[in-house]
Protein backbone atom coordinates (compact mmCIF):
# COMPACT_ATOMS: atom_id res chain seq x y z
CA UNK A 1 0.00 0.00 0.00
CA UNK A 2 1.52 3.50 -0.86
CA UNK A 3 2.55 5.88 1.73
CA UNK A 4 -0.33 8.42 2.54
CA UNK A 5 1.30 12.49 1.80
CA UNK A 6 2.82 13.93 4.73
CA UNK A 7 0.31 16.30 4.44
CA UNK A 8 -2.11 13.99 5.51
CA UNK A 9 -0.43 12.31 8.59
CA UNK A 10 0.24 16.20 9.62
CA UNK A 11 -3.69 16.50 10.16
CA UNK A 12 -3.64 16.06 13.88
CA UNK A 13 -6.05 12.81 15.02
CA UNK A 14 -9.56 13.23 15.43
CA UNK A 15 -10.53 14.46 19.17
CA UNK A 16 -14.07 13.25 18.89
CA UNK A 17 -12.99 9.78 17.75
CA UNK A 18 -13.16 8.09 21.44
CA UNK A 19 -16.79 10.10 22.40
CA UNK A 20 -17.96 8.75 19.16
CA UNK A 21 -17.00 5.37 19.85
CA UNK A 22 -18.48 5.60 23.30
CA UNK A 23 -21.57 7.01 21.20
CA UNK A 24 -22.19 3.83 19.29
CA UNK A 25 -21.70 1.47 22.12
CA UNK A 26 -24.29 3.28 24.22
CA UNK A 27 -26.78 3.44 21.15
CA UNK A 28 -25.94 -0.60 20.86
CA UNK A 29 -26.70 -1.15 24.10
CA UNK A 30 -29.93 0.37 23.77
CA UNK A 31 -29.44 3.60 25.46
CA UNK A 32 -31.72 6.46 24.48
CA UNK A 33 -28.73 8.98 23.57
CA UNK A 34 -30.18 13.19 23.41
CA UNK A 35 -27.79 14.13 21.44
CA UNK A 36 -26.88 17.61 21.72
CA UNK A 37 -23.40 17.29 20.06
CA UNK A 38 -23.93 18.26 16.02
CA UNK A 39 -24.12 21.79 14.82
CA UNK A 40 -26.94 20.81 12.60
CA UNK A 41 -30.83 22.12 12.73
CA UNK A 42 -33.59 19.65 13.05
CA UNK A 43 -35.85 22.31 11.56
CA UNK A 44 -36.91 21.32 7.84
CA UNK A 45 -35.98 23.82 4.63
CA UNK A 46 -38.93 26.13 4.45
CA UNK A 47 -41.36 24.70 1.80
CA UNK A 48 -41.06 27.64 -0.54
CA UNK A 49 -37.42 26.89 -1.26
CA UNK A 50 -38.24 23.12 -1.33
CA UNK A 51 -40.51 23.89 -4.43
CA UNK A 52 -38.60 26.17 -6.06
CA UNK A 53 -35.68 23.36 -6.30
CA UNK A 54 -39.01 21.42 -7.35
CA UNK A 55 -39.74 23.29 -10.01
CA UNK A 56 -35.60 24.10 -11.28
CA UNK A 57 -34.81 20.21 -11.02
CA UNK A 58 -37.44 19.50 -13.66
CA UNK A 59 -35.68 21.83 -16.19
CA UNK A 60 -32.86 20.05 -18.71
CA UNK A 61 -30.92 23.52 -18.75
CA UNK A 62 -29.73 23.08 -14.94
CA UNK A 63 -28.93 19.36 -15.53
CA UNK A 64 -25.77 20.67 -17.07
CA UNK A 65 -21.89 21.69 -15.92
CA UNK A 66 -22.74 25.47 -13.87
CA UNK A 67 -20.97 28.22 -14.10
CA UNK A 68 -17.21 27.92 -11.94
CA UNK A 69 -18.29 31.22 -9.95
CA UNK A 70 -22.33 30.86 -9.67
CA UNK A 71 -25.09 31.89 -11.91
CA UNK A 72 -25.55 35.76 -12.32
CA UNK A 73 -28.66 35.86 -11.16
CA UNK A 74 -27.33 33.97 -7.65
CA UNK A 75 -24.63 36.15 -6.87
CA UNK A 76 -26.99 39.17 -7.95
CA UNK A 77 -29.54 37.84 -5.34
CA UNK A 78 -26.43 37.82 -2.90
CA UNK A 79 -25.87 41.29 -3.57
CA UNK A 80 -29.07 42.30 -3.30
CA UNK A 81 -29.89 40.57 -0.12
CA UNK A 82 -26.28 42.02 1.25
CA UNK A 83 -27.92 45.57 0.55
CA UNK A 84 -31.10 44.88 2.21
CA UNK A 85 -29.63 43.07 5.17
CA UNK A 86 -26.39 45.11 5.81
CA UNK A 87 -26.74 48.32 3.31
CA UNK A 88 -23.21 47.29 1.53
CA UNK A 89 -23.17 47.39 -2.23
CA UNK A 90 -21.76 44.25 -4.01
CA UNK A 91 -21.04 44.01 -7.27
CA UNK A 92 -22.38 40.60 -8.21
CA UNK A 93 -19.79 40.49 -11.01
CA UNK A 94 -16.72 41.07 -9.25
CA UNK A 95 -16.87 40.59 -5.63
CA UNK A 96 -19.62 37.48 -5.04
CA UNK A 97 -18.43 33.86 -5.84
CA UNK A 98 -21.05 30.64 -5.07
CA UNK A 99 -19.70 28.53 -2.81
CA UNK A 100 -20.55 24.57 -2.28
CA UNK A 101 -21.34 25.44 1.53
CA UNK A 102 -19.31 27.70 2.70
CA UNK A 103 -16.99 25.29 4.38
CA UNK A 104 -15.53 24.64 0.87
CA UNK A 105 -14.25 28.44 0.32
CA UNK A 106 -13.18 28.20 3.59
CA UNK A 107 -10.69 25.63 3.41
CA UNK A 108 -9.74 26.41 0.04
CA UNK A 109 -8.76 29.96 0.88
CA UNK A 110 -5.52 29.33 2.53
CA UNK A 111 -4.82 27.74 -0.87
CA UNK A 112 -4.84 31.00 -2.82
CA UNK A 113 -3.11 33.05 0.17
CA UNK A 114 -0.46 30.54 1.99
CA UNK A 115 2.95 29.45 0.79
CA UNK A 116 5.01 26.95 2.71
CA UNK A 117 5.86 28.64 6.15
CA UNK A 118 3.47 31.53 5.81
CA UNK A 119 1.70 32.52 9.14
CA UNK A 120 -2.09 32.38 9.55
CA UNK A 121 -3.31 33.64 12.23
CA UNK A 122 -6.12 31.11 13.72
CA UNK A 123 -8.95 31.86 16.38
CA UNK A 124 -9.10 28.68 19.44
CA UNK A 125 -11.51 27.37 20.06
CA UNK A 126 -12.32 27.51 16.65
CA UNK A 127 -14.24 25.78 13.79
CA UNK A 128 -11.03 23.48 13.21
CA UNK A 129 -11.42 23.44 9.56
CA UNK A 130 -9.26 27.46 9.97
CA UNK A 131 -6.63 25.41 11.00
CA UNK A 132 -6.65 21.98 9.34
CA UNK A 133 -6.68 23.51 6.16
CA UNK A 134 -3.65 26.32 6.76
CA UNK A 135 -2.04 23.34 7.97
CA UNK A 136 -3.03 21.38 4.58
CA UNK A 137 -1.86 24.08 2.56
CA UNK A 138 2.25 24.15 4.54
CA UNK A 139 1.10 27.60 6.73
CA UNK A 140 1.87 27.53 9.95
CA UNK A 141 -1.10 28.48 12.51
CA UNK A 142 -0.47 31.05 15.32
CA UNK A 143 -3.22 30.44 17.64
CA UNK A 144 -5.42 33.53 18.82
CA UNK A 145 -6.73 31.96 22.53
CA UNK A 146 -10.47 33.04 23.50
CA UNK A 147 -10.67 33.57 26.69
CA UNK A 148 -13.80 34.30 28.27
CA UNK A 149 -12.41 37.64 30.43
CA UNK A 150 -12.40 38.91 26.85
CA UNK A 151 -15.20 38.27 25.61
CA UNK A 152 -14.16 35.16 23.79
CA UNK A 153 -12.48 37.81 21.23
CA UNK A 154 -9.00 37.77 20.56
CA UNK A 155 -6.85 39.98 22.59
CA UNK A 156 -5.26 41.50 19.65
CA UNK A 157 -2.76 43.87 21.22
CA UNK A 158 -1.06 40.54 22.79
CA UNK A 159 -0.23 39.52 19.01
CA UNK A 160 3.61 40.16 18.75
CA UNK A 161 4.63 42.74 15.58
CA UNK A 162 6.32 40.25 14.14
CA UNK A 163 3.82 37.34 13.64
CA UNK A 164 1.50 40.59 12.69
CA UNK A 165 4.40 41.71 9.99
CA UNK A 166 4.43 38.01 9.24
CA UNK A 167 0.90 36.98 8.94
CA UNK A 168 -0.58 36.62 5.27
CA UNK A 169 -4.57 36.05 6.24
CA UNK A 170 -6.31 36.12 9.83
CA UNK A 171 -9.45 34.13 10.37
CA UNK A 172 -12.29 35.51 12.71
CA UNK A 173 -16.04 33.76 12.66
CA UNK A 174 -18.85 36.17 14.81
CA UNK A 175 -21.15 35.69 16.04
CA UNK A 176 -19.03 32.34 17.22
CA UNK A 177 -18.95 29.09 17.19
CA UNK A 178 -18.14 27.22 19.70
CA UNK A 179 -18.85 30.33 22.36
CA UNK A 180 -21.64 31.78 21.00
CA UNK A 181 -19.93 35.37 21.51
CA UNK A 182 -20.89 37.90 19.42
CA UNK A 183 -18.14 41.23 18.04
CA UNK A 184 -18.90 45.04 18.71
CA UNK A 185 -18.20 47.51 16.03
CA UNK A 186 -14.72 48.59 17.90
CA UNK A 187 -13.49 44.78 17.12
CA UNK A 188 -14.15 44.96 13.69
CA UNK A 189 -12.43 48.37 13.06
CA UNK A 190 -9.56 47.22 15.20
CA UNK A 191 -9.05 44.22 13.20
CA UNK A 192 -9.33 46.15 10.00
CA UNK A 193 -6.77 49.22 11.44
CA UNK A 194 -4.36 45.82 11.36
CA UNK A 195 -4.99 44.36 8.25
CA UNK A 196 -4.33 47.58 6.96
CA UNK A 197 -1.39 48.25 8.98
CA UNK A 198 0.23 44.50 8.16
CA UNK A 199 -1.42 43.47 4.79
CA UNK A 200 -3.50 40.94 6.50
CA UNK A 201 -6.48 39.80 4.12
CA UNK A 202 -9.18 39.32 7.06
CA UNK A 203 -11.47 36.13 6.16
CA UNK A 204 -14.56 36.41 8.67
CA UNK A 205 -16.43 34.01 8.79
CA UNK A 206 -20.37 35.13 9.13
CA UNK A 207 -22.44 31.49 9.38
CA UNK A 208 -24.55 33.00 11.89
CA UNK A 209 -24.89 36.49 11.00
CA UNK A 210 -28.80 35.59 10.59
CA UNK A 211 -29.20 33.15 14.04
CA UNK A 212 -29.11 35.59 17.02
CA UNK A 213 -31.91 36.71 19.23
CA UNK A 214 -33.19 39.41 21.48
CA UNK A 215 -33.38 41.80 18.82
CA UNK A 216 -29.63 41.87 18.43
CA UNK A 217 -28.72 42.14 14.35
CA UNK A 218 -25.29 41.24 13.59
CA UNK A 219 -22.97 43.56 11.36
CA UNK A 220 -21.27 42.41 8.60
CA UNK A 221 -16.83 43.04 8.14
CA UNK A 222 -17.95 44.72 5.22
CA UNK A 223 -20.18 47.61 6.85
CA UNK A 224 -16.37 48.98 8.21
CA UNK A 225 -14.41 47.85 5.35
CA UNK A 226 -16.16 50.17 2.75
CA UNK A 227 -13.91 49.97 -0.07
CA UNK A 228 -13.84 46.10 0.22
CA UNK A 229 -9.83 46.43 0.56
CA UNK A 230 -9.11 44.11 3.53
CA UNK A 231 -11.36 41.90 4.12
CA UNK A 232 -13.60 38.96 2.24
CA UNK A 233 -16.68 37.29 4.41
CA UNK A 234 -18.20 34.10 4.23
CA UNK A 235 -21.93 33.54 4.29
CA UNK A 236 -23.81 30.40 4.61
CA UNK A 237 -27.50 29.34 4.05
CA UNK A 238 -27.08 26.58 6.08
CA UNK A 239 -28.05 27.37 9.26
CA UNK A 240 -30.38 30.86 8.18
CA UNK A 241 -32.50 28.37 6.06
CA UNK A 242 -31.97 25.38 7.78
CA UNK A 243 -30.20 24.03 4.28
CA UNK A 244 -27.55 22.00 5.99
CA UNK A 245 -27.84 19.51 3.10
CA UNK A 246 -27.89 21.57 0.13
CA UNK A 247 -23.99 22.71 0.14
CA UNK A 248 -24.41 26.32 -0.94
CA UNK A 249 -23.16 29.40 0.62
CA UNK A 250 -21.10 32.47 -0.96
CA UNK A 251 -17.96 34.38 -0.05
CA UNK A 252 -18.10 38.35 -1.43
CA UNK A 253 -15.82 41.33 -0.45
CA UNK A 254 -12.42 42.44 -1.82
CA UNK A 255 -12.38 41.53 -5.35
CA UNK A 256 -8.86 39.89 -5.71
CA UNK A 257 -9.05 37.41 -2.57
CA UNK A 258 -12.84 36.88 -4.75
CA UNK A 259 -10.85 36.26 -7.99
CA UNK A 260 -7.88 34.17 -6.36
CA UNK A 261 -10.42 32.01 -4.40
CA UNK A 262 -12.82 31.57 -7.52
CA UNK A 263 -9.58 30.79 -9.75
CA UNK A 264 -8.51 27.75 -7.44
CA UNK A 265 -11.88 26.68 -7.31
CA UNK A 266 -12.43 26.55 -11.02
CA UNK A 267 -9.07 23.60 -10.90
CA UNK A 268 -10.88 21.59 -8.04
CA UNK A 269 -14.71 22.06 -8.34
CA UNK A 270 -17.17 22.76 -11.29
CA UNK A 271 -19.30 24.71 -9.12
CA UNK A 272 -23.27 24.21 -7.69
CA UNK A 273 -25.92 22.56 -9.25
CA UNK A 274 -28.44 25.14 -10.65
CA UNK A 275 -31.07 23.78 -8.88
CA UNK A 276 -29.81 24.45 -5.91
CA UNK A 277 -29.16 27.91 -6.75
CA UNK A 278 -32.28 28.81 -7.80
CA UNK A 279 -33.56 27.39 -4.20
CA UNK A 280 -30.82 29.92 -2.51
CA UNK A 281 -31.77 32.59 -4.47
CA UNK A 282 -35.55 31.79 -3.35
CA UNK A 283 -33.76 31.68 -0.13
CA UNK A 284 -32.28 34.92 -0.20
CA UNK A 285 -35.18 37.30 -2.25
CA UNK A 286 -38.43 35.77 -0.72
CA UNK A 287 -40.29 35.93 2.09
CA UNK A 288 -37.75 36.17 5.27
CA UNK A 289 -40.66 35.47 7.50
CA UNK A 290 -38.94 31.96 7.99
CA UNK A 291 -35.98 33.23 9.09
CA UNK A 292 -38.04 34.90 12.16
CA UNK A 293 -39.48 31.73 12.65
CA UNK A 294 -36.10 30.11 13.11
CA UNK A 295 -35.04 32.19 15.40
CA UNK A 296 -38.09 32.22 17.56
CA UNK A 297 -37.86 28.38 17.87
CA UNK A 298 -34.20 28.39 18.86
CA UNK A 299 -34.37 31.76 20.98
CA UNK A 300 -36.87 29.31 22.70
CA UNK A 301 -35.06 26.48 23.37
CA UNK A 302 -31.85 28.45 24.14
CA UNK A 303 -34.28 30.63 27.12
CA UNK A 304 -35.33 26.49 28.20
CA UNK A 305 -31.88 25.52 28.32
CA UNK A 306 -29.95 28.16 29.84
CA UNK A 307 -32.83 28.26 32.64
CA UNK A 308 -32.28 24.59 32.93
CA UNK A 309 -28.63 24.46 33.18
CA UNK A 310 -28.93 27.38 35.73
CA UNK A 311 -31.46 25.35 37.80
CA UNK A 312 -29.62 22.58 38.24
CA UNK A 313 -25.87 24.61 39.23
CA UNK A 314 -24.50 24.78 35.78
CA UNK A 315 -24.43 28.36 35.80
CA UNK A 316 -24.31 29.96 31.98
CA UNK A 317 -25.70 33.58 30.40
CA UNK A 318 -27.90 33.06 27.74
CA UNK A 319 -26.16 33.93 23.51
CA UNK A 320 -27.56 36.92 21.93
CA UNK A 321 -26.70 34.24 18.50
CA UNK A 322 -25.32 30.87 17.52
CA UNK A 323 -27.53 28.12 18.34
CA UNK A 324 -24.41 27.07 20.98
CA UNK A 325 -24.33 27.29 25.22
CA UNK A 326 -20.93 27.16 25.92
CA UNK A 327 -20.15 26.62 29.31
CA UNK A 328 -17.88 25.78 31.73
CA UNK A 329 -17.36 21.96 32.73
CA UNK A 330 -17.53 21.57 36.66
CA UNK A 331 -14.70 21.47 39.11
CA UNK A 332 -12.47 19.08 38.83
CA UNK A 333 -13.44 17.59 35.68
CA UNK A 334 -11.77 17.77 31.73
CA UNK A 335 -13.60 18.77 28.72
CA UNK A 336 -13.63 15.15 28.03
CA UNK A 337 -14.29 13.78 31.15
CA UNK A 338 -17.04 15.62 31.81
CA UNK A 339 -18.39 14.99 28.46
CA UNK A 340 -18.19 11.05 29.30
CA UNK A 341 -19.77 11.29 32.90
CA UNK A 342 -22.64 13.08 30.93
CA UNK A 343 -22.36 10.66 28.23
CA UNK A 344 -22.64 7.00 30.77
CA UNK A 345 -24.45 8.54 33.72
CA UNK A 346 -27.58 10.44 31.65
CA UNK A 347 -27.60 9.58 27.95
CA UNK A 348 -26.89 13.71 27.18
CA UNK A 349 -24.32 13.73 23.96
CA UNK A 350 -22.43 17.09 24.41
CA UNK A 351 -19.06 18.77 22.94
CA UNK A 352 -15.91 18.52 24.58
CA UNK A 353 -14.70 22.29 24.80
CA UNK A 354 -10.88 20.75 23.18
CA UNK A 355 -12.13 19.22 20.05
CA UNK A 356 -12.01 23.04 18.86
CA UNK A 357 -8.70 23.60 19.91
CA UNK A 358 -6.80 23.40 23.26
CA UNK A 359 -7.74 26.92 24.66
CA UNK A 360 -11.30 25.08 24.61
CA UNK A 361 -10.34 22.57 27.30
CA UNK A 362 -12.06 23.29 30.92
CA UNK A 363 -15.69 23.68 28.26
CA UNK A 364 -18.22 22.22 26.82
CA UNK A 365 -20.35 23.02 24.02
CA UNK A 366 -24.29 22.17 23.52
CA UNK A 367 -26.36 22.96 20.26
CA UNK A 368 -29.87 23.00 20.89
CA UNK A 369 -30.51 21.45 17.44
CA UNK A 370 -33.43 19.05 19.06
CA UNK A 371 -36.63 19.89 20.39
CA UNK A 372 -38.39 21.10 23.51
CA UNK A 373 -39.69 18.06 24.88
CA UNK A 374 -35.96 16.32 24.55
CA UNK A 375 -34.12 19.79 26.15
CA UNK A 376 -36.71 18.99 29.48
CA UNK A 377 -36.17 15.34 29.60
CA UNK A 378 -31.98 16.11 29.17
CA UNK A 379 -32.79 18.63 32.20
CA UNK A 380 -34.61 15.98 34.54
CA UNK A 381 -31.44 13.47 34.07
CA UNK A 382 -29.12 16.25 34.45
CA UNK A 383 -30.39 17.13 37.65
CA UNK A 384 -30.99 13.51 39.23
CA UNK A 385 -27.74 12.82 37.77
CA UNK A 386 -26.76 15.58 39.84
CA UNK A 387 -28.55 14.89 43.11
CA UNK A 388 -26.89 11.48 42.85
CA UNK A 389 -23.28 11.94 42.79
CA UNK A 390 -21.75 12.03 45.88
CA UNK A 391 -19.12 14.48 44.23
CA UNK A 392 -21.89 17.13 44.70
CA UNK A 393 -21.11 17.68 40.49
CA UNK A 394 -22.41 21.06 39.65
CA UNK A 395 -23.62 22.40 42.98
CA UNK A 396 -20.38 25.00 44.05
C1 LIG B 1 -21.72 25.47 10.03
C2 LIG B 1 -20.51 26.30 9.93
C3 LIG B 1 -19.91 26.57 8.70
C4 LIG B 1 -20.19 25.82 7.43
O1 LIG B 1 -21.38 25.91 6.88
P1 LIG B 1 -21.67 25.29 5.46
O2 LIG B 1 -22.12 26.45 4.65
O3 LIG B 1 -22.72 24.28 5.70
O4 LIG B 1 -20.43 24.68 4.89
C5 LIG B 1 -18.88 27.48 8.66
N1 LIG B 1 -18.42 28.06 9.77
C6 LIG B 1 -18.93 27.79 10.96
C7 LIG B 1 -18.37 28.47 12.16
C8 LIG B 1 -19.98 26.89 11.09
O5 LIG B 1 -20.45 26.60 12.31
Amino acid sequence: MAKPASRIEKIPPYLFARIDKKKSELKRAGVDLIDFGVGDPDIPTPGHIIEKMGEAIKNPVNHRYPSYEGMYEYRKAVADWYRMRFTVDLDPESEVVALIGSKEGIAHLPWAYIDNGDCALIPSPGYPVYRITTLLAGGVPYTMPLKEENGFLPHLDGIPKDVLDKAKIMFINYPNNPTGAHAGDEFYEKVLYLAEKHDILICHDAAYSEIAYDGYKPKSILEFDKKKRYAIEFHSLSKTYCMTGWRIGFAAGNREAIFNLGKLKTNIDSGVFQAIQYAAIEALTGDQSCVDEIRRVFQKRRDLMVNGLNSVGIKVKPPLATFYIWSKVPEGYTSEGFCEKLMEGSGIVVTPGNGFGEEGEGYFRISITIGEDRIREAVERLRSLFSASNDNLGNP
